[in-house]
């Protein structure tokens, strides 16, 4: 339990229906009954907890600030474990903000970034991989990410705990064999061996199925590119389903770099449509063309737009030479007009082993495959994960992987190391494996995790 109280706006700042402001700590409850006259009579401290008083906040002089409806939470049955105030004032930026500097005056600290799920955390509410999950759920971008997230928030890292219990029998008896080796006698290798086995497969598990959703959280990169013209921009309009990027047919009217977000089939897509790559003498165009190499540079994929009524020129297959091969889906555009200037037998030749799209940004013809395509080269590399629904993060999957080093040192080494050197090795697997939850993690690195949440939360 921490000492001092702390209070934050919860809420976005701006206008809005209501403003919340947290509070949360020992006897904060007695604590806001100073600056809070409830319509009923009934003193908070009188109430109990998940109840709601409305009321007005008052400044120093007795005078009402805002009417406001109070929530109240009692430890240990709260966020934090702590007891806890929700304010709801309205949601105008001077009520909030009159409402909290009143908090502040009766002896309250503005918290942290994350700090109320830090105190939840360090009050054993949440373990640390629960507690990052609150944060993936605020940022979630699609269907797929909340879900992910969500399981995580109610415990889908039990996996790991299972893991943590095989290397804790793993260290259990490689401890009796050297602290009591009359009584156990010497440690069974085959039985270690095949220990350790199992408990690799299982943590390999975990990794496959981390790095297959990571995607979900993380989203990629699709970059258009093309020579000018040929319909980049309004693929992006037509992908976004609104008018973003201007679209003429006078060639270079895209100048800059333009970008917005898409779902593609659950994962968080940043569509990029950049200046149409071309020779050019206009200074604003190059530096156009110049960012637009850089970009395409850092995607993800690229999606290389061709004019199929114009046909293929050397304008598209110097983008085409100094683009990466592997990450290209090519989308032979304005399917929708009469003239076809590409045969397939020049697509297959001049792009051999590249995924082919045929379509019209203007009839949205192509995109159901375009989509699917994206999706299947996202995807591609990552391994099966038997529908294990688990999402990690980067600081998790680092955790993960040196702790399957670990493992596989300890297997390596295994009959030919005194079971002294055995054992730095499979007690310090199951240290790192403890960082997940949060048992074995540095306080620098705990600082670092809630930075990275809003205020308020
Ligand atoms: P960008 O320079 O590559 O961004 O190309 P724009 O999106 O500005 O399009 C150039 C011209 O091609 C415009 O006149 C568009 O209306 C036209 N256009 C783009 N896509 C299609 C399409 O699928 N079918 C047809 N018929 N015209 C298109």
């Amino acid at each position: 339990m921490f000492d001092d109280a702390i209070a934050a706006l919860s809420t976005p700042p701006g206008e809005g229906g209501i403003g919340i402001i947290r509070l949360s700590g020992k006897g904060v409850i007695d604590t806001v009954q100073q600056i809070f006259l409830p319509a009923t009579g009934q003193e908070l401290s009188q109430r109990r907890g998940f109840t709601l008083t409305l009321g007005w906040i008052l400044d120093r002089q007795g005078n009402k600030i805002d009417q406001v409806l109070v929530g109240i939470m009692r430890a240990p049955h709260s966020y934090t474990g702590e007891d806890v105030v929700e304010i709801n004032c309205h949601g105008g930026s001077i009520p909030v903000r009159r409402c909290l500097q009143r908090c502040l005056e009766i002896g309250l600290r503005m918290a942290d970034p994350g700090e109320f799920t830090k105190r939840a955390f360090l009050n054993g509410r949440l373990d640390l991989s629960q507690a990052e999950a609150v944060i993936d759920i605020i940022r979630a971008k699609t269907d797929r990410g909340l879900k992910l997230a969500l399981l995580q928030l109610e415990g889908n890292m039990g996996c790991i705990g299972a893991i943590e219990d095989q290397l804790l029998q793993i260290n259990a008896l490689v401890e009796a064999s050297m602290d009591f080796p009359e009584e156990v006698g010497d440690l069974d290798y085959d039985e270690i061996r095949s220990l350790l086995q199992r408990t690799l497969l299982d943590l390999n598990q975990v990794i496959t199925a981390g790095i297959r959703n990571e995607v979900y959280r993380e989203g990629i990169n699709v970059v258009i590119c093309g020579k000018p013209n040929v319909g980049k921009s309004s693929l992006l309009n037509a992908l976004l389903k609104k008018d973003k990027a201007i679209v003429t047919d006078i060639p270079g009217t895209t100048r800059d770099v333009i970008e917005d977000y898409i779902n593609v089939r659950d994962i968080p897509v940043k569509i990029i449509d950049t200046a149409g790559i071309r020779a050019t003498e206009d200074v604003v165009e190059t530096i156009g063309v110049e960012k637009s190499k850089k970009v395409m540079q850092q995607a993800d994929l690229l999606v290389l737009i061709l004019d199929g009524a114009d046909g293929i020129t050397g304008e598209d297959l110097d983008i085409y030479h100094n683009i990466n091969r592997d990450r290209l889906i090519v989308f032979v555009n304005k399917e929708d007009l009469e003239e076809k200037k590409i045969s397939p037998e020049e697509l297959s030749t001049l792009f051999a082993g590249v995924r082919i799209i045929h379509g019209s940004a203007q009839t949205d013809m192509g995109f159901e495959e375009l989509e699917a395509a994206v999706e299947e080269m996202v995807l591609i590399g990552a391994l099966p994960c038997d529908g294990m629904e688990i999402m990690i993060n980067l600081r998790q999957k680092e955790a993960l992987q040196r702790c399957r080093a670990q493992i596989e040192s300890a297997l390596q080494h295994l009959g030919q190391v005194s079971d002294d050197c055995l054992s730095v090795d499979t007690w310090g697997a199951l240290e790192t494996l403890g960082e997940i939850s949060g048992k074995t993690v540095k306080e620098e690195v705990l600082d670092r995790i809630f930075h990275n949440f809003c205020i308020g939360k």
